[in-house]
């Protein structure tokens, strides 16, 4: 497995072409903007390394029986569905943010069942070239990006159908020794931290679209590939030096459209080229098992908004009214509720064809429409239990004034023997989990990450079963089968 340290030194190897603002950035990794969300996967690594910590964060790979990071392993059980629910809620309390890694985790689960169906069914061998793929990943600890969203144009138009053939990734070359492939996937979380790039359709397919029904690795700096990184709200207060105002100035999530502009895929990178009936499972489970991780991710990140709203009543003097022991009480109520589901769907995971388990999808789509929710709900307490000054305080550089700081320290002061700067520190951590920089990940991205609302109303109604309740409930009632 690879340092923390390793990892950093490792993204420094790779010649990562990626706009910024409209400019081209050579570094990304010390860049003021995007090095915050490098912080959050580097954590990955980092707490892989912790004793405390291995049960969650490591696992044993059933390819070689080396000890390896989770974000890199294969679910051999339930129980390691549970632990990686787990694992996710740990890294959201350690890094009160998106980090990111688990996208590729979530893709290598679903393409390595889906592979091996197809190559049951059609003689193909792709689950062979994944297989190698994996093994490299393993060996080499690196941070994969699951791409799956692509544009998509006009939403009424399937792919092949848009005004612009590009709108979805497709292959526009088939060589001997390869394919060559155009398009763009869009909000690609942690690209510009990740060391390879797994493409997956976006959505189910038809013959028509055979051309768009692709799934590849490429290394994340490939030729061809190049990226746009997208703003953030408040992101530029990073650029100003300090760090009370950012609100979390150690860690972050980042987001980013990624260009194919005729890109070449070798053969052995290759597990979808045409097989348009896959493409709908290969999506299914991999929102799946993304749906699921909800339940582990937000709800650390849960954890950081509930304990800081409780440090701002705490500070404001507060603690003792009745109703804010019941706002908080309501937070954990909801946060938990989301965990259930995400442990709940881990539980009643089941073993695919290839070996590796699958989450209950229609608990886990559960689970992701109470997140499309509740954080919404802890964010709106959250905010209530902080009070207006959060959104109208003054600036760090205010209070950090010769002349005005003393006026500043005056008037913002809550309880007397707690520092105005504490306040102000815990009122930007809710400011930016709410509306800043990490708000695109607990709250925007709770809407639409992973599939948004819709997108789970559809798998539910798919594995609700209202034929089989309508069935229960003739059978109580005394009404005939055919009744
Ligand atoms: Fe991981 Fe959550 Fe970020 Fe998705 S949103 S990559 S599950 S931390
Ligand atoms: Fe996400």
């Amino acid at each position: 497995m690879k340092t923390a340290e390793q990892y950093e030194e490792s993204l420094r190897q790779l010649h990562f072409k990626v706009y910024v603002q409209g400019e081209l950035v050579e570094n990304p990794v010390d860049h003021p903007i995007i090095r915050p969300s490098m912080n959050s996967v580097k954590a990955t690594y980092e707490l892989a390394e912790l004793p405390e910590y291995e049960d969650l964060m490591t696992a044993t790979s059933h390819l070689t029986g080396k000890k390896i990071n989770r974000f890199c392993h294969l679910h051999q059980s339930t129980e390691d569905l549970i632990k990686k629910v787990k694992m996710q809620r740990l890294l959201g309390q350690k890094t009160a943010a998106c980090f990111q890694r688990c996208v590729g985790m979530d893709a290598i689960n679903a393409v390595d069942s889906v592979t091996y169906e197809m190559d049951q069914k059609l003689g193909t061998h792709y689950h062979e070239r994944f297989v190698q793929f994996l093994l490299n990943m393993q060996e080499q600890d690196w941070t994969v990006d699951g791409a799956m969203t692509d544009p998509k144009g006009d939403r009424g138009l399937g792919p092949s159908k848009q005004a612009d053939p590009d709108l979805y990734v497709r292959i526009v070359e088939q060589r001997e020794d390869g394919i060559v492939v155009r398009g763009a996937k869009c909000h690609q979380t942690g690209a510009l931290n990740s060391h390879w790039i797994l493409v997956m359709p976006t959505i189910s397919m038809t013959q028509e679209d055979r051309d768009y029904a692709v799934s590849f690795v490429a290394p994340a700096d490939a030729e061809g590939i190049f990226y746009i990184y997208g703003r953030q709200s408040c992101d530029t207060r990073k650029l100003e030096g300090g760090d009370i105002d950012v609100g979390n100035k150690q860690f972050g999530g980042h987001e980013a459209l990624m260009v194919f502009d005729n890109v070449f895929i070798p053969w052995e990178n290759v597990f979808m080229c045409g097989e348009y009936e896959f493409s709908g499972a290969l999506v299914e489970r991999f929102a799946g098992y993304h749906r699921q991780s909800y339940g582990g991710c937000k709800v650390g990140v849960g954890d950081v908004l509930i304990g800081a709203a409780a440090l701002a009543a705490d500070y404001n003097g507060a603690q003792k009214a009745s109703h804010l022991k019941d706002k908080l009480i309501e937070m954990v109520h909801l946060n938990e509720t989301l965990y259930a589901c995400g442990i709940a769907c881990s539980a009643e995971g089941y073993k695919t064809a290839s070996g590796t388990y699958l989450i209950d999808l229609l608990l886990a789509n559960v689970c992701k429409q109470n997140v499309t929710r509740f954080p919404y709900e802890i964010a709106r307490l959250a905010e209530d239990i902080a009070g207006g000054l959060m959104v109208t305080m003054p600036s760090e550089k205010d209070l950090r004034h010769p002349v005005i700081g003393k006026v500043v320290e005056k008037y913002f002061k809550g309880v007397a023997a707690v520092p105005t700067e504490y306040r102000m520190r815990v009122l930007r951590l809710i400011e930016n989990l709410t509306l800043g920089t990490a708000a695109v990940g607990y709250r925007t991205e709770s809407m639409h990450g992973a599939g948004s609302p819709q997108a789970q109303r559809i798998m539910i109604a798919r594995q609700g079963n209202i034929t089989q309740k309508k069935e229960l409930a003739k059978a109580i009632a005394g009404i005939p089968v055919q009744g």
